[in-house]
């Protein structure tokens, strides 16, 4: 199973199945792995995992429905020990540069209605 960006569709169960902790990388750079005892999920767990109020120990942001304009904490499914350390690495590396947004075609047309 391939480390994956957790969907409105996951849930505790999701998080319990995969039995590692959960990524989080908040707006503000900052990430961090989340052990499942602290998530307390389990297998009959249906919470949805976007809606986990879990607060960024860099910048105090919190997830859930909680969302402001810069976005809320975005949580990631990861596969194995390899993974988990390269999520982390990922943050440390781009701490001074800003994460490519999603294509933003340059030269389009904009606001022609
Ligand atoms: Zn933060």
């Amino acid at each position: 199973m391939a480390s994956r960006e957790v969907t409105a569709r996951d849930n505790g169960r999701t998080a319990w199945s995969r039995g590692r902790p959960l990524g989080v990388v908040c707006p503000c750079g900052h990430r961090a792995l989340v052990p499942l005892e602290r998530l307390a999920v389990g297998p009959g767990d249906m919470r949805p995992l976007l809606s986990l109020a879990l607060a960024c120990s860099a910048c105090g942001r919190r997830g859930g429905d909680r969302v402001d304009d810069r976005g809320a904490p975005r949580l990631w499914l990861l596969s194995s020990a390899a993974d988990e350390a390269a999520f982390l690495a990922a943050g440390r590396t781009s701490d001074t540069k800003k994460e490519p947004h999603p294509s933003r075609p340059t030269g389009a047309k904009e606001g022609a209605s």
